[in-house]
């Protein structure tokens, strides 16, 4: 191998964004991978049940959201992604069936909180600004339950929503700190940074494929089915790589190692490195509905088990976020109570519900609280060759699709830093 080779572990959005970084730079570098493909947390796949193409769960990004554009425009993925022209977000009322919309208006200063046509019915603009305050003013330390007043018609139409889905966490033990940086880049941006994002077609053909064809074109051996086992030490220095193959890569004097590998795995790997020890779940339900195959699009639901309804190609894909809060119902009985609330929205026998699919990824993200969140390490360790990535690293904000390729950019800078 050439000098200074950089061993990427982990194909995930974090793994492949700094691939991209240091490919694009110039250095030679091997990603390796446990699965048959990258992706990791955020990859489509062809369900053969359903008889379509599925995405693990359904993802969210913004127009404000700065890495994940530079990665889409460095990919040439721009074009994959659906962009909402405005900061719309509609919702519906689970139990009421009720619709209505957040329309943000492009400034940043936020006017569309005194349009009542424009903000959460019910709600006074003097509620968007009591809220907002104390979470502006939070430390490090505050929950979210210690600010936000569950009384107020914003917090059920407006925070919940918000908050789980940003979050994927408890808002009473969520961390106020998180939320902050998260409405900061997006809300504080004005609506200009908060257009909608959704994936034309799927996750692998926004986030995965377009970097894997630019890796290819420059040659980036990507070894998939290859998971770390060991490292092996001289000092301060990674020496050696173990599979669970068999294979064993030995790392030169100059060689560096990322390590964007799930905050699960890492603790197993090295315990020494402070990582995230509590996670949350999300779950998605996948219903193959006749009749829709042309709609597109979303809606926010309050008051219900759903937060978010996706529809595409005739599916219309649920989210439940935080989904240890419905641990007691068991996976059909919630099939049926999901159908309720999409066949309201969608106009179709309640009692019925069609084929579908349900999938639950038990550690979506890491919980957002504040204690999990002082736990995240930063992308240098310490070590003389070795550098972290992952959306759990210390991006400042939560378990998100930009927190992941911020991860993989810093990691990046750290091997390109300290390499000299
Ligand atoms: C259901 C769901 C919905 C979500 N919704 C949103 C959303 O709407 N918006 C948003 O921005 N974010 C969302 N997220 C979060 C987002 O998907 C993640 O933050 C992001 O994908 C994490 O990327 P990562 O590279 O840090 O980690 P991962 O994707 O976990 O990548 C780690 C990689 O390492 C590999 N690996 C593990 N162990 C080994 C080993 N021993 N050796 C080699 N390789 C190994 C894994 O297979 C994986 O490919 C959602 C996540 C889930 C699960």
């Amino acid at each position: 191998m050439t000098e200074r080779h950089t061993h990427i572990i982990g194909a995930g959005l974090a793994g492949l964004q700094s691939a991209l970084q240091l490919t694009l730079a110039g250095l030679p570098v091997t990603l390796y991978e446990a699965a048959p493909f990258a992706g990791g947390r955020c990859r489509s796949f062809m369900d053969r049940e359903l008889g379509c193409r599925l995405d693990n769960g359904n993802h969210m990004v913004l127009s404000g959201n700065v890495a994940v554009q530079d990665y889409l425009y460095l990919t040439n993925a721009l074009d994959t992604m659906e962009r909402s022209p405005k900061a719309v977000f509609p919702f519906m009322d689970a139990q009421t069936g009720k619709k209505w919309e957040i329309r943000m208006n492009d400034g940043s200063f936020p006017w569309w909180v005194f349009s009542k046509k424009r903000r959460v019915p019910n709600t006074r603009w003097v509620d968007y600004l009591s809220a907002a305050l104390p979470i502006l003013r939070a430390g490090a330390e505050t929950k979210l339950g210690d600010v936000l007043n569950p009384d107020s018609p914003l917090y059920r139409g407006f925070w919940e929503p918000f908050i789980i889905g940003a979050l994927n966490t408890e808002i009473e033990s969520a961390s106020a700190s998180l939320l902050r940086s998260v409405l900061i880049q997006s809300f504080g941006a004005g609506g200009k940074a908060c257009a909608p994002m959704i994936p034309k077609v799927g996750l692998s053909e926004s986030f995965v494929q377009p970097c894997l064809n630019v890796l290819r074109q420059y040659e980036v051996d990507l070894r998939t089915t290859h998971r770390l086992r060991s490292i092996l030490w001289e000092g301060n220095q990674a020496r050696e790589l173990v599979f669970s193959n068999g294979n064993r890569v030995e790392m030169g004097p100059k060689d560096w190692l990322i390590l964007a590998l799930p905050a699960w795995f890492m603790r197993e790997l090295l315990p020494e490195v402070s990582t995230p020890t509590e996670f949350r779940s999300i779950l998605n339900a996948h219903f193959r509905v006749e009749g829709i195959e042309g709609r597109t699009g979303f809606t926010g639901v309050v008051g219900g088990y759903a937060e978010w309804i996706f529809l595409r190609d005739g599916v219309a894909s649920v989210t439940l976020s935080c989904a240890e809060r419905h641990a007691e119902i068991p996976t059909r009985a919630m099939a049926g109570l999901v159908w309720k609330e999409v066949a309201k929205f969608l106009d179709k026998d309640p009692e019925t519900p069609p084929p579908h699919r349900i999938f639950l990824e038990k550690y979506a993200t890491f919980a957002a609280t504040p204690e999990q969140n002082l736990r995240r390490p930063s992308a240098y360790t310490g070590w003389d060759n070795v550098a972290l990535a992952g959306e759990w690293t210390a991006t400042g904000l939560p378990s998100t699709i930009e927190g992941a390729l911020r991860s993989g950019i810093r990691a990046a800078q750290t091997v390109m830093r300290w390499a000299g």
